[in-house]
């Protein structure tokens, strides 16, 4: 704690802020790609310290919200199946799908376990050889490590009653798919500290050469966003833009070699779709060859079908920046946390829940 106090400090807090505003010379949009970002920001008053010239957006960054709804719908096929148990992340379990959620699912006799490893699943299929144990694999490089080594520590361990549905996603080829969008208009990224520890800083490289814009890594405490901030207000004055990692003490540029070598040994890259951003090349991963016995849908003969999204849910425009949660007609009416509608309201990394936590409920025409 008194570690974490040094970055929340006011003597560490306030000259940032002060050189944030002095250094901001026009308008400027900066998106972040975090789900603990965007909480952090909120958690801690960040936007009302900024200068009016910053607008912050937030991203692609929840690995549940971008979690399709036709992913969920074959979470649930799988729930219903009676000899299966789901043993999933807490946050998962009231998404809904276009059928309802796994909680739902849940109320009805479903066998569904919270879970706070993909390790915890397999310590769980053990116990029980009779059920088969499904784990919904979603996340993006964070988790994926994780989830590979628990696929190698299931073969190591001949268990054969674990299996996973492959939803995980990576965020450089969002990331891409973003900035082509005309309608997006940012000027800097504050770059996720999670994934960029997995990827490494040297990953965004691309974006600062090609597309031409600022980028900070960042860590997750009030200076720690200060500081990325105030790197990419100086980026954008300067007209240079690059990538500056302000969070050395866990990202590298080359990232943990180590946990991409396991990621590339377990998983291969496809084809991926994300909420609201549609289908993006390259940006999941699935399960190579040697391990699809691990792969529930095949275990399972379950399929991927088109599924609606919530009616009148506005999750997509804003995984993608373009509207802000209050500008959605269903916040703080229909969509609460309480009786959420989208994934955006559901997960503790959810914009729209971050919104509603910290900014109250009101809605904006
Ligand atoms: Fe979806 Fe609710 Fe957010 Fe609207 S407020 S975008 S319905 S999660």
């Amino acid at each position: 704690m008194k570690c974490a106090d040094a970055f929340r400090s006011r003597t560490v807090t306030a000259p940032l802020v002060t050189e944030i505003a002095r250094s901001l010379s026009r308008p400027v949009r900066i998106m972040e790609v975090c789900g603990t970002h965007t909480m952090s920001i909120f958690r801690h008053g960040i936007r009302s310290l900024l200068p009016e010239g910053i607008t912050l957006l937030s991203g692609p960054g929840c690995p549940v919200c971008v979690t399709p709804a036709d992913h969920i719908d074959a979470f649930l096929a799988a729930a219903e199946r009676s000899e299966v148990t789901i043993a999933t992340f807490g946050d998962l379990i009231r998404v809904p799908g276009s059928r309802g959620s796994l909680a739902e699912a849940r109320s009805r006799g479903a066998r569904v376990e919270i879970v706070y490893s993909p390790m915890d699943a397999l310590v769980l299929a053990k116990k029980e050889p009779e059920r088969m144990v499904l784990f919904p694999a979603i996340g993006f490089e964070t988790t994926a490590p994780t989830i590979a080594a628990t696929i190698l520590q299931a073969e190591r361990l001949g268990i054969e009653n674990f299996v996973i549905i492959a939803a995980c996603k990576t965020m450089p080829q969002a990331l891409e798919t973003l900035l082509t969008d005309p309608e997006l208009r940012i000027d800097g990224l504050l770059c996720p500290g999670h994934v960029s520890a997995i990827i490494g800083s040297n990953a965004y490289l691309p974006f600062a050469e090609r597309h031409r814009l600022a980028c900070a890594v960042a860590g997750f405490e009030p200076a720690d966003i200060l500081a990325g901030l105030l790197s990419l207000v100086r980026q954008i004055n300067a007209g240079e833009p690059q990538v500056e990692n302000c969070y050395t003490r866990a990202v590298t540029a080359e990232g943990n070699t180590t946990a991409q070598k396991m990621i590339g040994q377990v998983f291969a890259p496809a084809d991926s779709p994300w909420r609201g951003l549609g289908t993006i090349a390259g940006s999941g991963l699935v399960l190579r060859s040697r391990y699809q016995r691990f792969d529930g849908m095949i275990r399972l003969g379950l399929s991927v079908q088109p599924a609606q999204e919530p009616k009148g849910c506005r999750c997509g425009a804003i995984l993608k920046g373009r509207l802000l949660p209050p500008q959605c007609p269903l916040y703080g009416t229909a969509c609460t946390p309480l009786q959420p509608v989208g994934p955006c309201m559901v997960s503790g990394e959810g914009t729209c829940s971050a919104y509603y936590r910290y900014s109250g409920p009101t809605r904006q025409s």
